[in-house]
């Protein structure tokens, strides 16, 4: 798993990352409706359909603008509590990341957008919300060897951290208004991280 890649890769990339948001918008928002207003997977969709327009625009870029740019589309479009807060997940490791940034490179950008995140939506983990996904993922990425394995490792951590959200009680973003209702579902934005973490990871390994 390399992050070296060539325009057409990173459109490729980036297309591959909107489609599987926009085609799991669905259940997106019925997680959302289980425990927040039903909005996720729309906004989600939204800020993806916006990132699709752009799909030649962005992959003319170096990776890390174009991972900004994505930033700043999610910021624009996706609204709610989420689009803030994955806007900034995207603007931190665009504006850490080198150019031809390597494996440790982007563990420490990924490091570096988490507590972006943590701060800007005055969160933490155990909340019941995306940052139960994104801890997880950035400790699994941290010190990572390149190695075969490290894609499957990923996604593994990305589902099983999503799904463990299920029995957690919300204390942040909408959901904590549901108090222990909360509980036995699993939270949406857990949900769209593990899938983006899971596109991006299969993208890569078959590149
Ligand atoms: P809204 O809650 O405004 O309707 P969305 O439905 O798009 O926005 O997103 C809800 C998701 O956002 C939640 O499932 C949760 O993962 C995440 N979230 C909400 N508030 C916070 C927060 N303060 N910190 C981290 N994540 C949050
Ligand atoms: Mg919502």
């Amino acid at each position: 798993m390399t992050m070296g890649m060539t325009p057409e890769q990173l459109k490729g990339l980036i297309e591959t990352l909107a489609r599987t948001v926009i085609a799991e918008a669905d259940r997106l928002t019925a997680l959302d409706q289980a425990i927040g207003d039903g909005d996720h997977g729309l906004n989600m969709k939204r800020g993806f359909e916006a990132v699709l327009a752009d799909l030649d625009g962005l992959a003319r870029k170096p990776l890390p603008d174009a991972i900004k740019a994505i930033g700043t589309h999610l910021v624009m479009k996706v609204g709610g509590a989420s689009g803030p807060l994955y806007g900034t997940l995207f603007l931190t490791i665009g504006k850490e990341l080198p150019a031809a940034p390597g494996l440790a490179d982007f563990a420490k950008a990924f490091a570096a957008a988490f507590e972006a995140v943590k701060a800007r939506g005055k969160s933490d983990r155990g909340q019941k919300t995306m940052l139960d996904v994104l801890g997880p993922v950035s400790d699994a990425l941290a010190g990572a060897a390149a190695d075969p394995q490290l894609g499957d490792r990923l996604k593994r951590v990305a589902t099983e951290a999503a799904e463990a959200t299920v029995p957690m009680k919300a204390i942040r973003g909408r959901a904590s208004f549901l108090g222990d209702r909360s509980i036995g579902h699993m939270d949406p934005g857990a949900c769209s991280s593990a899938l983006m973490i899971a596109a991006v990871v299969d993208f890569l390994e078959t590149k």
